[in-house]
């Protein structure tokens, strides 16, 4: 198929055409992990799963394409595809790191601090030309998230690059929260791509997956080799998954932001609401309530928000950052940089935004009879 087609068509059409034995149009799923050998010393197509496997490959193809990058890397979670970009470095490496991050990869930056001798520097999101006052000697990367994950900061991923570049280290992009129907990080210099696709880009809450996308030839070499030498590749299984799921892409993602948009648009007219972070695109976004005392009375209210911990599916689903995603972040940290303990992060679903709204409006009903009562 034509790389030039638009996102919505390529999408469609992954593993379609692919396949040359029967014509197959869903991706066929290769479960055997071993593969036949012809000859002594001939390495030809596959041969052991760990190091590929056909049905692995029509997804890699498919991300790197969408990415814009050389190669993809599918592994078997989001962290695992972090972990993975960070086996690339050596013992004592300085890492700067957007400061509002996804907290599993602030917990794993950790670990890789206290036993890997790595030393992490946080970014406040606010200027880009702050980072090159963090870089250091032996700084190998800039690792940004954007948007931020809850307080949808975005950063202009063109001036990181340009920093990363004159300092000759490498840019990192996590893409989760508006994958690459959105934004394509590479094109704006970004040397590497990671994805949870667990979220947006599988889109159905049953498949924890993850995504590497690099840019040039000699990362390529590393990662592949890094990729079979630790073994956290994803299953053929998730991998057919994955397939599925990012066929509906941007379906999903357009219904998303509408539905994104008129949740922001009832929440900013809200009394009980004091402010609301929308990145602009996609169905992230957060918002305070002017209570704390209200957050747990609000999420039982809901009936179609689900309270629940991830983000992406096509169900609705409010997250509380403050004991969920964000629980390993020191409450003073998590403060200090304004994610408070009256927030809640919405992953807007793709329900019809009239029932989203509607459940909105009866459990805020619910909780003002609350206030009142306790007062
Ligand atoms: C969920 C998430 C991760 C971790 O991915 P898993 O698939 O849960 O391992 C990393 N980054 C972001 C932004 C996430 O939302």
């Amino acid at each position: 198929m034509s790389t030039n087609n638009k996102a919505e068509t390529f999408l469609v059409q992954i593993g379609n055409q692919k396949n040359e034995t029967h014509h197959a149009i869903s991706t066929p799923l290769y479960f055997s992990t071993a593969y036949r050998h012809d000859k002594i010393g001939v390495e030809e197509g596959y041969s052991y799963t760990r190091t590929g496997n056909p049905t692995r490959t029509v997804l890699e193809e498919a991300i790197a394409k969408l990415e814009g990058g050389d190669q993809a890397f599918a592994t078997s979670s989001g962290m695992a595809a972090i972990h993975l970009v960070f086996s690339l470095f050596e013992k004592g490496s300085h890492f700067i790191s957007s400061r509002d991050i996804y907290g599993g990869s602030f917990r794993l930056f950790n670990v890789l601090q206290e036993k890997y001798d790595f030393e992490f520097s946080y970014w406040d999101g606010e200027d880009e030309a702050d980072i090159s006052e963090l870089i250091k000697t032996n700084t190998k990367a800039i690792f940004i998230e954007t948007p931020t994950n809850p307080l949808m900061q975005t950063a202009n991923l063109q001036k990181v690059s340009a920093i990363a570049r004159n300092h000759h280290i490498l840019h990192i992009v996590d893409n989760t929260l508006y994958s690459p129907y959105i934004q394509r990080p590479i094109d704006e210099g970004a040397d590497i791509v990671v994805h949870s696709a667990t979220k947006y880009l599988a889109g159905h809450n049953d498949v924890l997956a993850g995504l590497v996308i690099v840019k040039g030839k000699q990362l390529t070499e590393e990662l592949a080799f890094l990729h079979n030498s630790i073994g956290s590749v994803l299953s053929p299984y998730d991998c057919w998954n994955l397939i599925r799921g990012l066929k509906t892409l941007a379906l999903r993602m357009n219904q998303h932001e509408i539905n994104a948009r008129t949740v922001k648009r009832y929440l900013e007219s809200h009394p009980l609401v004091t402010a609301v972070y929308y990145p602009g695109r996609s169905g992230m976004l957060s918002f305070e309530l002017t209570e704390e005392a209200l957050v747990e009375p609000f999420l039982k209210a809901l009936n179609i928000f689900t309270f629940a911990e991830s983000l992406g599916g096509v169900e609705s689903f409010l997250t509380y950052p403050t004991t969920q995603t964000h629980g390993d972040i020191p409450e003073d940290v998590r403060l200090s940089y304004g994610l408070s303990n009256r927030l809640l992060r919405a992953s807007v679903g793709v329900e019809h935004p009239d029932d989203l709204i509607a459940d909105l409006k009866q459990a805020f009903e619910r909780v003002s009879r609350l206030e009142v009562k306790t007062i």
